[in-house]
């Protein structure tokens, strides 16, 4: 499945869902639909097609949903003033209000600004989903209110949201000290034994952006893709603050130790247990 989506349904599933999404990455609207579609969905939020929500999106007659999108060159001041009034009355029949912007890099600086405000005290039932492939051009106050989720296009190799999630976890997990979960991924790392690279990459390329986390506090520094997940429950600042410098680089030092081993054949299970062990090891 589309892993925006995979992403999406997780966080509805967790009632995690927050109030304003920047997709970059993408101008598709029926992407954006679809996701409206889950978090309206009366049937479990599956999008099901069948219940009153999906129908009334589907033939564009839904109370609580709006699109947003550039009439000719720009979104003209006459929609945000229509945005404004959309936003601050309840919605009718689903517990969110949903809008969308699409290209909403073609909003000037002036109408950006007046979006601005109704991000930065939302209605607690609304939920904005902006769309662009120009990320550059958005204003970054209103980038900083939102949750950025790249989506990468096809030629790009698309991340496996599972390996990301255990990633994490592995991640928090060495953060707490958790022997026990730590240990656990024994199992896990004999399941992914043909793609073993590719979470070593990640894990390392988590543990990377949380150094730079911890040198610069700058958001904007940190990889789109890990920054999406990492922001999500904050846990960039939580585990820059709580895993140490020292330990940060020598976890990444031995990740792309034990990846070079592994792929000079070393002992698979030995070689695994000695990152494990490294992750859990108590600092002097
Ligand atoms: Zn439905």
């Amino acid at each position: 499945m589309n892993n925006v989506l995979k992403f999406f349904d997780d966080v509805i599933k967790k009632g995690h869902l927050s109030h304003s999404y920047l997709l970059a990455g993408t101008e598709d609207l029926d992407l954006a639909k679809t996701i409206a579609q889950k978090i309206l969905c009366k049937q479990e939020h599956t999008g099901c097609g069948s219940c009153s929500s999906c129908l009334k999106l589907a033939s564009d007659n839904h109370p609580d949903f709006m699109v947003i999108s550039p009439d000719g060159a720009s979104i003209k001041n006459a929609q945000i003033e229509s945005f404004q009034e959309f936003v601050f009355i309840r919605p009718f029949e689903s517990l969110y209000k949903i809008i969308i912007f699409d290209e909403a890099h073609l909003m000037t600086d002036r109408a950006q600004n007046r979006i601005l405000k109704v991000l930065e005290e939302p209605p607690t039932y609304a939920i904005f989903i902006f769309l662009t492939r120009q990320v550059e051009a958005m204003l970054e106050t209103v980038k900083s209110r939102c949750q950025i989720v790249q989506v990468l296009d096809d030629q790009v190799k698309s991340i496996d949201i599972e390996m990301y999630e255990k990633a994490v976890e592995l991640i928090k997990g060495i953060e707490k000290q958790d022997v026990g979960r730590v240990l656990e991924y024994g199992t896990y790392f004999k399941q992914i034994k043909p793609k073993v690279s590719d979470f070593l990459n990640l894990l390392s390329s988590i543990l990377r952006d949380i150094m730079i986390f911890r040198e610069t506090r700058n958001y904007q520094l940190i990889t789109e893709a890990n920054f999406s997940i990492l922001n999500y429950e904050d846990l960039l600042s939580k585990i820059s603050k709580s895993l140490s410098r020292r330990k940060n680089v020598e976890l990444i030092g031995m990740i792309e130790d034990v990846d070079q081993k592994l792929k000079n054949n070393m002992n698979y299970d030995l070689t695994v247990d000695k990152l494990l062990f490294k992750c859990i090891e108590r600092e002097a």
